[in-house]
C-alpha cells in the first residue's frame, strides 16, 4: 500500500517500484489522500480534456480523477481515495492560512479513520509513505505522513478505531519513507548529465537544498527499477495538468538515468519481521523461504 498525499505524487515516488511489485504479481494499491483541487496547471501545453474544465474544485477533481486513472493504468495498479480536499500550498510573507476544511486541517483521528479502514480491509504487509519533513513542504505531504504512521500503529489495535461493522484489525509488517529526491541521486544524475555535455535539471535544485541545510535521510533499501522507468514516465504523462513532457521530470535522457541510477530508495521506518540492513526488497523478511 503506497499512501501518497495528491494524484500524481504515486507517479513521481516510488512510481516504478509499484509497477515493478505489481508485474510480478503483488497486489499493489495506491491511497490518494486528497482529490488535488487546488493544485495549479504545470503544464504550458495542457488542455482540459473535451467536456472538463480546470477552474473550480469540482472541475479540477473531475479532471485529475481521470488523469489518475490513466496513471494507476499504467503503473498496473490499484487506487483508492480517502476523499479529503487538497489544502493547496501557501505561499507568501507571512503565509495566508490554509482554507476551511482541508485535509492538513482535519484532525488527526478523522483524518486517519478512512486509511485505518483501508488498512483493515485491504490488509497490506507493508506500507510506504513520506517522512516526518514530507519530504517536500506541503502541507498535505506532512498530513500524509502523520496518517500513514498512524494507520500503520493503529490499524492492528481492535480497541482503535472501531467501526460498527468495519473490517477485522489487520497489523501491516513494515513501513517505508519514500526517497527518491535524496541529495546523493541528484548529485550522481547532475554529473553525469554534466560529463556528458548536457544541461542538467538538477543545479538549481541541488543548490537551493544545500543552502537550506535539509537534513539527509537515511536510505536502507534500493529497489531495482529501471526495467519499469517506461511504465513511471506513462504514468508521469497522464498527469498532464501537472507534468510538462518536455519539463523536469523528461530532463534526463533514460539511458543516462537507467546507467546512473537505476534504483528507488526507500528508508525503512518500522519493521514487525527481522530483516537485515541494506535491503534490496520491500518484502524481505516476509517471503516464504526466508528471502
Ligand atoms: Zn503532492
Amino acid at each position: 500500500m503506497a499512501v501518497h498525499a495528491h494524484p500524481d505524487d504515486e507517479s513521481s515516488k516510488g512510481a516504478a517500484t509499484t509497477a515493478r511489485y505489481a508485474a510480478e504479481g503483488v497486489e499493489v494499491l495506491v491511497v490518494t489522500c486528497t482529490g488535488g483541487e487546488r493544485g495549479d496547471v504545470l503544464n504550458p501545453s495542457f488542455q482540459p480534456p473535451e467536456g472538463h474544465e480546470f477552474d473550480s474544485i469540482e472541475g479540477r477533481r473531475e479532471v485529475r480523477r481521470l488523469e489518475m486513472a490513466g496513471a494507476a493504468e499504467a503503473l498496473g495498479v490499484r487506487q483508492a481515495w480517502l476523499g479529503f480536499v487538497d489544502s493547496g500550498l501557501p505561499e507568501g510573507d507571512p503565509l495566508p492560512p490554509l482554507p476551511d476544511g482541508c485535509f492538513a486541517l482535519v484532525p488527526l483521528e478523522e483524518a486517519a479513520a478512512p486509511l485505518v479502514e483501508l488498512v483493515r480491509d485491504f490488509r497490506p504487509h507493508v506500507i510506504t509513505t513520506y517522512d516526518p519533513s514530507g519530504g517536500y513542504p506541503h502541507p498535505d505531504h506532512i498530513k500524509c505522513h502523520e496518517v500513514g504512521v498512524e494507520a500503520y500503529h493503529a490499524a492492528g489495535d481492535a480497541s482503535r478505531y472501531v467501526v460498527e461493522g468495519g473490517a477485522e484489525p489487520w497489523e501491516p509488517r513494515k513501513l517505508y519513507y519514500n526517497h527518491g529526491f535524496s541529495m546523493e541521486r541528484m548529485r550522481a544524475v547532475h554529473e553525469a548529465m554534466q560529463g556528458a555535455g548536457l544541461e542538467s535539471p538538477f543545479g538549481d535544485w541541488i543548490e537551493s537544498r544545500a543552502a537550506r541545510e535539509i537534513p539527509e535521510r537515511e536510505v536502507t533499501t534500493r529497489i531495482q527499477s529501471a526495467e519499469f522507468f517506461a511504465a513511471r514516465d506513462a504514468a508521469l504523462v497522464s498527469h498532464a495538468s501537472q507534468i510538462d513532457p518536455q519539463g523536469f521530470f523528461f530532463a534526463v535522457p533514460r539511458d543516462v538515468e537507467v546507467d546512473v541510477w537505476p534504483t528507488e530508495e526507500y528508508e525503512l521506518a518500522d519493521s514487525r519481521v527481522p530483516t537485515a540492513l541494506p535491503e534490496d526488497d520491500l518484502f524481505a523478511g516476509l517471503r516464504e523461504g526466508g528471502r
